[in-house]
């Protein structure tokens, strides 16, 4: 049986730009946003044809969409008519296909919610970051703690079985006792699943800027050291694991049976194929597998000749190196199923991984994974690995020090 393919919609129109943040996204009119609606439709119009071009198998059955950003909820209820008009025309969606929205709180008309439901939509994720009102509008939010819990309850007795809520830990002006209320409030909230991130402060940002100049402005004065962010963290997976909020990823906790699948998706490198600005898609192909992207200026994405396709921008983009859509090899393949998979609490079946790929990479990454199994980062037996909790702490170093063994 073709296994379904996951959707990713990215919109990048946000009402206010958070001062840490880099990311594609920003603040434009109405005419703008449409402008991108319609060029979304074409993107995904004819995209078969498109992955039949460069021998990538998209299959027409879908199982889960996620609207990222940026804020999705910015859009119209129109808008999402037509978006999910032009996907129901090239998709199968599965009658219980799991429909994501991300939304800002205080920023989901009721126009909108209400044809999201109808659409299917099934799952709102908040980015609520903070239930402190001080520590969210030092970095440009624009909601409050009341706000934050309302929506929650609006959008549960509108009939959202799924709500997340996204904390960061490493605010300006966040202390352990207002981190600690914070985890706690979501947990109250009765929502299914929290998100728990360290905060990432992008260097071109207006906060990071000011960080490297020592300025006030963005309170990078009071942004939190690392190592305090990093325990914050810790205390975060004690009490969410407490209240029966497991932890099923280095950045994701769900009530038992609520975890995101289409996250899943993702980490089990499961194929996706994704629409929009800066958009990344990676579909099953004979050779093992391909990964495109989209352009992450605007200008283009919207200028370039219609129709628009993930394939046609990917080779613009990659026109000026080497003209190819990036195929994904055997050993880069088997090194994505390790990481990926490390990022879960399950951790990775060898059988699986044996399977996939032999027992040849397995064995050649054997000494790296050793080493850092006698460090305490990692739990190795004859059936799985998986990270520790030490390990999930510091988890980019134990990636980088198996990458250093497998190039070496
Ligand atoms: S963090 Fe999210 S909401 Fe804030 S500016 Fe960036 S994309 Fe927009």
């Amino acid at each position: 049986m073709v296994e379904p393919v996951g959707v990713y919609i990215s919109v990048p129109f946000c009402k206010a730009k958070c001062t840490f943040c880099n990311f594609a996204s920003g603040v434009f009119g109405a005419g703008r946003m449409q402008q991108y609606v319609e060029r979304l439709g074409g993107e995904i119009r004819g995209v078969h044809a498109e992955a039949g071009r460069i021998g990538a198998s998209l299959p027409r059955a879908v199982d889960t969409i996620y609207f990222g950003g940026g804020t999705p909820s910015l859009l119209s209820a129109q808008q999402f008519r037509r978006i999910f008009q032009e996907l129901r025309s090239e998709f199968d969606l599965a009658t219980d296909a799991e429909i994501t929205l991300e939304c800002a709180p205080g920023q989901l008309a009721d126009e909108t919610l209400d044809e999201l439901l109808r659409q299917g939509m099934n799952r709102i994720s908040f980015g609520v970051q903070s239930f402190m009102d001080q520590e969210a509008a030092a970095v440009g939010r624009l909601h409050t703690r009341a706000q934050c819990e309302a929506e929650i309850t609006r959008a549960s007795a509108a009939g959202v079985r799924e709500i997340n809520v996204d904390l960061i830990a490493g605010l300006p002006h966040q202390t352990e006792q207002s981190w600690q209320y914070s985890v706690r409030q979501a947990i109250a909230s009765g929502v299914s699943h929290i998100s728990v991130y360290l905060l990432e402060v992008d260097e071109d940002s207006r906060l990071g800027r000011e960080m490297l100049e020592q300025g006030s402005r963005y309170s990078a004065m009071a942004v939190p050291d690392e190592d305090r962010a990093a325990e914050w963290y810790q205390q975060a997976c004690d009490l969410l694991g407490a209240a029966g909020v497991q932890q099923y990823e280095i950045s994701n906790f769900a009530r038992p049976g609520h975890c995101s699948r289409h996250n899943l998706k993702y980490w089990r490198r499961q194929p996706y194929v994704g629409f929009g600005l800066d958009a990344h898609s990676m579909l099953l192909a004979d050779e093992g597998a391909v990964r495109f992207a989209n352009t992450s200026d605007l200008d283009r994405y919207l200028g370039e000749e219609s129709p628009p396709n993930p394939f046609r921008l990917l080779e613009f983009e990659r026109d000026a190196t080497d003209g190819e859509v990036d195929i994904v090899g055997r050993s880069e393949a088997f090194e994505e199923s390790l990481f990926l998979g490390l990022r879960l609490n399950e951790g990775v079946d060898l059988s699986v991984l044996r399977g996939q790929f032999g027992d040849g990479l397995l064995q050649d990454t054997m000494p790296a994974l050793v080493e850092v199994r006698d460090a305490g980062l990692l739990e190795l037996s004859s059936v799985r690995i998986r990270l520790t909790p030490k390990g999930r702490l510091v988890s980019n170093e134990v990636f980088s020090r198996l990458l250093i063994h497998a190039a070496a």
